[in-house]
């Protein structure tokens, strides 16, 4: 790769990570939860929703994580202590929870396994 190419790339990056609201690098240093959240999984649904503003994907994604959605989360406080970028997790499952799965956002498809929790 040529060093313009490198710099388009290096900026492409830098303007995709600009975008997120969510500053997750998926590191997964925060894992593993003692719940099973899916914390970086989540996170990501979440700038999904926003940078594409894709709420029903993002949701049905969501959807299909079952056992590793935010709700189970009790609040421990693990994971943001092992978090680089210092996000505060317990605040952003909580939103993220309510976004994904408000009327609004939530799949039509009939094959979505959607469950009320
Ligand atoms: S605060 Fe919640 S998401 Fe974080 S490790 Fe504890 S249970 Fe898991
Ligand atoms: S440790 Fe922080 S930045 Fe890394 S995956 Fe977890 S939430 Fe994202």
């Amino acid at each position: 790769m040529s060093e313009a190419e490198k710099l388009v790339l290096a900026e492409g990056r830098k303007e995709f990570r600009s975008k997120r609201s969510i500053p997750c690098t998926d590191c997964r240093y925060c894992l593993p939860c003692p719940e099973g959240v899916g914390i970086p999984r989540i996170l990501a649904y979440c700038n999904m929703s926003e940078m594409y503003h894709a709420p029903e994907t993002a949701a049905k994604h969501y959807a299909f994580l079952n056992e590793e959605r935010a709700d189970r989360c009790t609040e421990c406080g693990r994971c943001m202590e092992k978090c680089p970028q210092h996000i505060d997790i317990i605040s952003r499952l909580k939103e993220a929870h309510s976004h994904l799965t408000r009327p609004s956002s939530r799949p039509s498809t009939w094959w979505c396994r959607w469950k009320d929790r």
